[in-house]
């Protein structure tokens, strides 16, 4: 996941390029105004943390810029300016969410996530990985364009591993994911369904990595 981060408070922008990469983000910044509309408008984010006060031009008229011009990514502001007015005009300005300064990261993060999830819901319906497709309106997964009979289960394996985006997944975040509060699934169900799956889907299309997880590679060309 791709975030941009807005902010030119140079050790703010530090601290939440780190807490983002952390969190296994892809994190780029910006400092100026008039650049940060640009870059927001022509390069591919999947989010934005976006302050308001800036040089060159100021955070509001940027989301607004970019809602104008139909940039529908998701908007986390950042502002020292923290009453209910300015909130206000911040979420009617296209803002997903808000957030005063001084703040945690660990809220960052969970704001963060939490608007990627509610967009992750009304995004394009067919994910693709390599030569993997998942239409998530019809519940299919097709490799090189041919349908894969999976059940409902293999199902989720797969789709949860695509929302990850090449990350490794562990066992046990499967397990969590797949069977919620289940207890009679252990990590033996999920390398059983891990292998399933693999089959299911060709050679090399899911690799394990030692001591982190599986990652869904969608074959060579993923
Ligand atoms: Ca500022």
């Amino acid at each position: 996941m791709r975030v941009l981060i807005v902010e030119d408070d140079e050790r703010l922008a530090r601290n939440l390029v780190e807490a983002l990469q952390g969190a296994g983000f892809v994190a780029a910044h910006e400092r100026e105004g008039k650049a940060a509309w640009f870059r927001g408008e022509v390069e591919e984010y999947d989010a934005i943390i976006l302050d308001l006060g800036l040089p060159g031009l100021d955070g509001l008229t940027i989301l607004r810029r970019w809602r104008e011009a139909g940039v529908k990514v998701p908007v986390l502001v950042l502002t020292a300016r923290g009453d209910w007015a300015d909130r206000v005009v911040g979420i009617e300005a296209g803002a997903d969410d808000y957030l005063p300064k001084p703040f945690q990261m660990a809220e960052v993060l969970a704001r963060l996530r939490a608007i990627l999830r509610r967009t992750a819901g009304q995004a394009a319906p067919v994910w693709t990985v390599g030569d993997i497709e998942i239409d998530a309106s019809a519940k299919q997964v097709r490799v090189a364009g041919a349908p894969i009979d999976l059940t409902p289960h293999e199902y989720r394996l797969v789709s949860y591993l695509a929302h990850k985006a090449g990350r490794s997944v562990s066992q046990s975040e499967l397990l969590d994911h797949l069977y919620g509060d289940d207890t009679a699934y252990t990590t033996n169900s999920i390398e059983v369904l891990v292998g399933r799956v693999r089959r299911k889907l060709g050679a090399g299309r899911i690799e394990t990595r030692r001591g982190y997880g599986y990652v869904l590679t969608g074959g060579g060309a993923g």
